[in-house]
């Protein structure tokens, strides 16, 4: 048997960023060749543990700007630059490609440790990902034998809370669960569905990363999420075709969520194990990498490696465990403050490397599709014939009917793709592209470009890359500003202040008050956000003669959750004497409302934007001042979500005020947020089944009483039958306790909640 390979790991450790050097952060992290030491500075602990890898790449310092914003190494400095770990790693990679290997390179490590600087890169410090895809054609342009063609095609995709999102289809024509990852003998592993653009240039792999950053921008800020908490895969499929025959390479470049998300959650326990689900498939790689590591280091052969618990260990179920040759690089932070992430972050690399995998070149896959195609139909044809020679099957065999039909389905479908010619599959790529830019060209309108002209707000996000790339204009008059608003405040508890109370609500129809009346009116928002943002949130009204913009509360909610420079419209309304109205009207809008200057910064739920006037400057030089950032705006806002709720809290805790710290330590606690939310959701839905149940007993209780009357009317002339009316009124009595407590059992439920979302709304606001 052949021995098996390790998996390549390495290290890296970043500069300080700006927060750290004005905390006169302390490096704790020590590299020496391919050994890293890490020491715990705040506890007084000099001990330095050594871990040692392949290769362990210090970034820290020891660099300097070669004037084109490119970090090159100082003379005589152990730095290691973007060339430098591309050349160590990124040219395996290609390497074994070449040969005709899978291979894949995974980013491991918290948020803003570098995992994307590594891969991706910033600006001219392009990293892995760029540079293999120009060394690709670079290597393909210098093939000599004119027999050998190369195909490469590019795929493109997203795990987000275990949803695999294709990112090179736009985000409103993306199926909603996402894409499913199939297992067929032939074909492997594989994305069902994926699209696998075909690209004969490093420009046209340039255009198509762009084009799925830009998706994975609107996707992340239209569904409120962040982009450090889902995966990023970019699978390259790079195939050498000579005399008819070819070998494939599958290459997976991974860029994985924050890991600190898993950590957390390890760390504060049953709370939070909610929000972990956030992040099935980082656990599950955690739990998949451990077995790995055991049965590569041990006698542990047999242990059953767990790909099926999430999408991305099942995606990867080759690159970690099977015939691929596997890189990975964990992004180190430098600081002593994230001591215990980076002492977790060099565990997880050292519990890596011991990971062996057997790797075996692929050979054609068409012979080899013909052929298992071939086998399986021929199963197939038994199990058949025996059937209709009268011999049922057994539930066996039915089984496995079932399956032999899907893997030839499976089959047909690779096969005619592959014998569809590249050309062909060139042309058919290039029609889907262009149908895709008239239809946005169609839906952004003629306008296009003098609406860049118009004021507009772009989007923040905490990943710089994302920042600007969602762009909504304000042309002259009235935008109306929505979101999905909440489902669960329609029917059930829409205006019932007292919803303890079932008989209100059956209102006669056709009598519906002025607002109701108006809330029908059948307007969809201008524009459209996510979660979080009520259906008619906020109105800006542009004037154009006097060149000014001003933001309104289109609702309750909207005047709640809508912030212009972390403040809610509602406090910047009182605090300037205005009365609280929410604009109605279709037209111009008389309700009190905010002028809008430059780069003030917008928050609708939890959707972050800054306002840009075009006639100061444009979007893109007001990002690169710096002027504005996620972080300050995020910082802002959660100060303002902090001081409305102080009070609420102090009721709530009962007398044990919480000291600001802790309250702030909270609030940036997101995973906390989401669980409790969920609870309450929770909460309600057994408090709506309690209700029912209420409901059913009340009604009970009321027919047997009906019924107990009836007998005594009838019964009671019969003396002799006292004994029995005893029975039944003893019964009835027994009726009415038992509803009695059901009540006050429902009663304490509404009081806790009470309690609870007194305690809570600050947290649930957010
Ligand atoms: P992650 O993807 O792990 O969340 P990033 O790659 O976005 O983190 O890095 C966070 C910040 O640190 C970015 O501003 C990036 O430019 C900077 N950074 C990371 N690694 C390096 C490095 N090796 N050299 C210089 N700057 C780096
Ligand atoms: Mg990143």
């Amino acid at each position: 048997m052949a021995a098996g390979e390790a998996v390549v790991v390495g290290v890296r450790v970043r500069p300080f960023n700006d927060r750290e050097n004005n905390l006169n952060a302390v490096v704790c992290i020590d590299m020496e060749g391919p050994t890293t030491r890490i020491r715990n500075i705040d506890t007084g602990d000099e001990k330095t543990c050594p871990f040692t890898f392949d290769e362990s790449f210090w970034s820290h310092d020891g660099f300097e700007d070669d004037g084109t914003g490119y970090l090159r190494p100082l003379p005589n400095s152990k730095y290691a630059d973007q060339r430098y770990v591309f050349d160590t790693f990124g040219q395996r990679v290609l390497d074994n490609a070449w040969n005709g290997f899978h291979c894949c390179l995974f980013a491991y490590g918290q948020t803003g440790a570098g995992k994307s600087y590594s891969m991706v890169g910033y600006g001219n410090n392009k990293g892995i990902v760029p540079i293999s895809c120009e060394e690709i054609f670079r290597r393909i342009g210098q093939e000599k034998d004119p027999q050998k063609r190369y195909e490469v095609t590019v795929s493109m995709i997203e795990i987000y809370n275990e949803a695999i999102q294709d990112l090179l289809i736009d985000v409103e024509l993306r199926p909603k669960k996402g894409l499913e990852v199939r297992e067929s003998k032939a074909l492997g592993i594989y994305i069902d569905g994926v699209i696998k653009r075909p690209v004969e240039s490093y420009e046209a792999i340039e255009t198509t990363i762009e084009e799925a950053t830009n998706h994975r921008t609107v996707g992340s800020t239209l569904m409120n999420a962040t982009s450090s908490r889902a995966h990023t895969v970019q699978i390259i499929e790079f195939k050498a075709v000579k005399d008819g025959s070819a070998t494939v390479s599958m290459i997976n470049l991974v860029d994985l969520a924050g890991s600190e998300k898993a950590g957390q959650t390890g760390a504060t326990g049953d709370r939070l194990k909610e929000g972990s689900m956030i992040n099935k498939s980082l656990s599950a790689l955690g739990n998949v990498i451990e077995k790995l590591a055991d049965r590569g280091s041990e006698k542990k052969k047999n242990v059953l490696i767990p790909y099926r618990d999430s999408k991305l260990t099942r995606l990867l179920q080759n690159a970690l465990g099977g015939s691929s040759k596997t890189i990975m690089i964990c992004a180190l932070s430098p600081a002593s403050s994230n001591h215990e992430e980076t002492l977790s972050t060099l565990r997880y690399a050292d519990r890596a490397k011991k990971i062996k995998n057997i790797a075996v070149p692929n050979e054609n896959p068409q012979e080899r599709l013909m052929r298992e195609l071939r086998e399986e139909n021929e199963k197939f044809k038994k199990i058949f014939e025996a059937m209709q020679g009268g011999t049922m099957p057994s539930a066996d065999e039915i089984k496995e009917m079932g399956l032999a039909q899907q893997e030839i389905a499976a089959m047909e479908g690779a096969l005619a793709e592959l014998n569809k010619s590249w050309e062909d599959k060139v042309a058919e790529s290039r029609e889907q592209q262009e149908a895709a830019r008239m239809r946005r060209s169609s839906v952004n309108g003629v306008a296009a470009l003098k609406k860049n002209l118009q004021p507009m707000m772009v989007n923040l996000n905490e990943d710089k890359t994302l920042v600007g790339r969602v762009r909504f204009s304000f042309p002259p008059g009235r935008t109306l500003i929505g979101g999905l608003g909440d489902e669960s405040d329609s029917d059930s508890e829409s205006g019932s202040e007292s919803d303890s109370d079932s008989s209100t609500g059956s209102q006669p129809e056709g009598e519906k008050s002025p607002e109701e009346m108006f809330e029908d009116e059948d307007e969809s928002p201008h524009i459209e956000l996510g979660e979080g943002v009520a259906r008619r949130h906020a109105v800006v009204f542009h004037d154009n003669d006097q060149n000014l913009c001003t933001i309104y509360a289109a609702s309750e909610e909207g005047l709640k959750q809508t912030f212009v420079n972390g403040k809610s419209l509602r406090q910047l309304l009182k605090s300037q004497g205005l009365e609280e109205v929410i604009c109605r009207q279709k037209d111009k809008p008389e309700a009190a409302g905010i002028e809008l200057s430059h780069a003030d910064t917008l928050v609708f739920g939890r959707h972050f934007f800054v306002f840009v006037d075009h006639m100061v400057c444009a979007p893109e030089i007001l990002i690169a001042s710096g002027q504005v950032d996620y972080a300050q705006a995020k910082r802002e806002w959660q100060m303002e979500q902090l001081s409305g709720v102080h009070e609420s809290l102090i009721v709530a805790t009962r007398g044990g005020v919480l000291g600001v710290s802790h309250v702030m330590e909270l609030a940036e606690k997101d995973e906390i947020i989401e669980s409790q939310k969920a609870e309450i959701a929770e909460l309600k839905q057994q408090m709506v089944t309690m209700k029912a149940e209420l409901d059913r007993y009340k009604k009970m209780a009321g027919g047997r009483l009906a019924a107990g009357a009836n007998m005594l009317g009838e019964l009671y002339a019969d003396e002799l039958l006292e004994s029995q009316m005893d029975e039944i009124s003893k019964d009835i009595q027994k009726t009415f306790k038992d509803a009695i407590d059901q009540m006050n059992d429902v009663q304490a439920i509404f009081s806790k909640k009470a309690l609870r979302e007194g305690h809570l709304t600050w947290r649930s606001v957010t």
